[in-house]
């Protein structure tokens, strides 16, 4: 296995089936109940078939299920926060019966198989709790949990193809590549951040900070499927571009997409976060405050300070944490509480709502907030 890391749990999975054993299970493909993945599963799916689940090798049987929402850990005992399960209502589950393996569909055309283990009943509440840490239905995590079927088939996955994406394509690597590109770039040391937002300063810093102490950044933002009123993928992704364009090393860093959903877990997503990012090659992974959070339903540090909660051998990745970073008038810098003497009135501090009411109303937040050239494409975005 190339890159500086090892997979958690020792090997990067591989469930992307070839040859005879393709061939074979294109047949079987045909014989066997239909079940259409949603695009939350498609995800899970395309992380599973690539190994960034590893050392998952398929949708989780009850065991892993309960052991991951009562201790973070699998069956096993190694480290794992979120549940990965695959779906089906009453209806869905009549239809598959007593099948051995079932099709799971993409659109109208086979991707995988799925040898059922175990059918078993959703803990809805249980599970609500457990990784939301809340069963309001306002919470995103929480509805997208009530909307799932109230069935689980647990198994292993057998991967015929991976989903087929028509954006970001250069930018689309599997764990298997980005540790492939991270040997050949000689990176020994490379620190992971994860984004569903805008770069803006604040995030530019953090990131340069960790940099100052790895040899490579991967700028890995998530594209799987988020909440309606978070920045669209295609417009951060211009963001991220043309931030690194004109103020990042091209050597230093890598921008890849992460195909995971959001699912505003807090605390469990950053655990969870960390590991899968540990499996695309990933030493280090940078934590900012409310990682994964969604309004007030979590601490402003609570998804660093779940990191103490293990032994960092137990981990492997490193988890970096940040504490808030803004522009400091008086230090003439970007800076932290950590290194800033300073009080409020001097530090520049504006809240989301106001940044997006001023990029609405075609207005640059303050070059020291945000960059020009990021701004302009929010503001564009914004407007059409
Ligand atoms: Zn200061």
């Amino acid at each position: 296995m190339s890159g500086p890391i090892s997979p958690h749990g020792g090997d990067l999975v591989d469930l992307l089936l070839s040859g005879p054993e393709a061939e074979d299970a294109a047949d079987q493909a045909a014989r066997y109940p239909n079940l259409a993945m949603g695009p939350r599963e498609v995800a899970d799916f395309e992380m599973l078939a690539t190994g960034a689940l590893s050392p998952l090798a398929g949708f989780m049987v009850e065991k892993d299920y309960r052991s991951v929402i009562d201790d973070m850990r699998l069956a096993s005992g190694l480290v794992w926060s979120i549940p990965i399960t695959l779906s089906v209502d009453d209806e869905g589950l009549k239809r598959i019966g007593r099948a051995e393996a079932v099709t799971l569909t993409l659109g109208d055309d086979p991707a995988a198989l799925l040898d059922v283990e175990q059918v078993y009943r959703r803990d809805r509440e249980v599970e609500a709790q457990a990784v939301f840490q809340t069963t309001d239905r306002s919470h995103p995590g929480v509805a997208a949990l009530d909307r799932a079927g109230d069935w689980l088939l647990g198994g292993r996955v057998r991967a015929l193809r991976l989903p087929m994406h028509d954006t970001f394509v250069e930018h689309r690597r599997t764990p298997a590549e980005t540790r492939a590109a991270f040997a050949e770039l000689g990176w020994r040391r490379v620190v992971g951040f994860q984004t569903r937002n805008p770069v803006h300063r604040a995030h530019e810093y953090i990131q340069k900070c960790a940099l100052e102490i790895v040899d490579g950044l991967l700028l890995h933002p998530l594209v799987g499927e988020t909440k309606e009123d978070d920045v669209p993928a295609d417009v951060r992704m211009r963001c991220y571009q043309v931030l690194l364009d004109g103020y990042y090393p091209k050597d230093r860093v890598l921008l890849s997409v992460f195909p995971a959903a959001m699912r505003y877990a807090g605390p469990k997503e950053a655990i969870f976060h960390a590991l899968v990012r540990k499996n695309y090659g990933c030493t280090h992974f940078i934590v900012g405050r409310d990682h994964a959070g969604v309004g007030d339903f979590y601490g402003t540090f609570d998804a660093q300070k779940i990191f103490a909660r293990f032994e960092s051998e137990e981990l492997g990745i490193t988890p970096l944490m940040f504490e808030h970073a803004f522009w400091c008038h008086r230090c003439e810098g970007m800076a932290t509480p950590k290194i800033c003497p300073h009080g409020d009135e001097d530090r520049l501090i504006l809240s989301g709502t106001k940044v997006r009411e001023m990029l609405r109303n075609g207005e640059r937040p303050p070059p020291e907030f945000s960059r020009s050239e990021v701004a302009d494409i929010l503001i564009e975005a914004m407007s059409s």
